[in-house]
C-alpha cells in the first residue's frame, strides 16, 4: 500500500516536470519566430532605405551634373542599341539558311582558328600536300643530312660542292642576294597558292630578281656560303607565311 502511494507521487512529479519543460521550450519557439520576425522586418526595412537612398543620390547628382546626365542618356541609347543588333542578329543567323542572293543561299565559311603553333604547322603541312605542285628534289643525287626540327626549320640536303640546284618548281623569282644571317647567297622564289621556297649557302646565283622561271631551270650551285660546315643546300619551305616541313612537300626517295 506505502509502496503503491510512493509510485503514483513519483509519476505525478514526473509528469509536472515534463510538463513544465514542454511549456518552457514551447515559450522559446514562440520568443525566437518573434525575434527573428522583427530582424527581418527591420533588415528589409534598412535595405529599402539604403537602396531609396541610393537612388535619391544618384537621381540627384544626375539633376545637378549636365555631363552626367548627358553620358547616362547616351549609355542608355547604347544599351538600346545593342540590345537591338542583338535581337536583329539572332533573326538572321535563324534565317541565314533562308537569305539569297539572286536565287542562290549564301554559304558562310566557319572560322576555323587554331590554337597552337604546332596546329597550324600541321594544318599548313597538310595543306601543302594538298598543294597542286609536283615538287621536285632541288639537287640531283642529294641526301637530307639534316630534317625538320623545332629549331632547324628546314631541310639540309647534302650534295657535292658545285652540284646545280634546281627549284621545287616553277614560280617567280623574289629574292637574290647576300643574307648575312647565316644563309649566305640566297634565293626565294615565290610558287602561287602561297607556297615560297628558300634556297641557302648557294656558291653561285643564276637568277634575277622577277625572273619567271620552270622546275627545270638552273638556279645556282651548291655551296659553302653563311654558316655551313659543308657543301649543302639549305632549304625553307612557307605556306603562306608559316615555316612547313620541307619534307611534306618534296617527293619522297
Ligand atoms: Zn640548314
Amino acid at each position: 500500500m506505502k509502496l503503491n502511494k510512493q509510485l503514483r507521487k513519483s509519476v505525478k512529479r514526473q509528469v509536472v516536470i515534463a510538463k513544465r519543460a514542454a511549456k518552457r521550450s514551447f515559450r522559446f519557439v514562440v520568443f525566437k519566430n518573434k525575434y527573428s520576425r522583427l530582424i527581418r522586418k527591420y533588415a528589409k526595412m534598412e535595405a529599402n532605405k539604403a537602396i531609396k537612398h541610393g537612388f535619391k543620390g544618384v537621381q540627384n547628382q544626375i539633376a545637378i551634373r549636365p555631363r552626367i546626365r548627358l553620358f547616362s542618356k547616351l549609355t542608355l541609347i547604347l544599351i538600346i542599341l545593342l540590345f537591338l543588333t542583338n535581337i536583329g542578329a539572332g533573326y538572321l543567323k535563324a534565317k541565314e539558311a533562308d537569305i539569297k542572293v539572286n536565287g542562290e543561299a549564301i554559304l558562310v565559311a566557319k572560322n576555323n582558328e587554331a590554337k597552337n603553333p604546332d596546329e597550324i604547322l600541321l594544318q599548313a603541312s597538310i595543306a601543302a600536300k594538298r598543294s597542286p605542285f609536283n615538287f621536285r628534289m632541288p639537287v640531283v643525287g642529294g641526301v637530307i643530312s639534316q630534317g625538320f626540327s623545332g629549331y632547324h626549320r628546314a631541310d639540309d640536303i647534302a650534295a657535292a660542292y658545285g652540284s646545280p640546284i634546281y627549284p621545287l618548281g616553277g614560280g617567280k623569282v623574289i629574292y637574290v642576294g647576300f643574307m648575312p644571317d647565316g644563309h649566305g647567297n640566297t634565293v626565294i622564289i615565290d610558287h602561287g597558292d602561297g607556297l615560297q621556297s628558300l634556297y641557302a649557302h648557294m656558291s653561285r646565283m643564276d637568277v634575277g630578281r622577277g625572273d619567271v622561271i620552270s622546275e627545270t631551270t638552273k638556279i645556282g650551285n651548291v655551296g659553302l656560303t653563311g654558316h655551313t660546315t659543308g657543301p649543302h643546300v639549305h632549304i625553307e619551305v612557307f605556306d603562306n607565311g608559316v615555316m612547313i616541313n620541307p619534307s611534306s612537300v618534296l617527293p619522297d626517295n
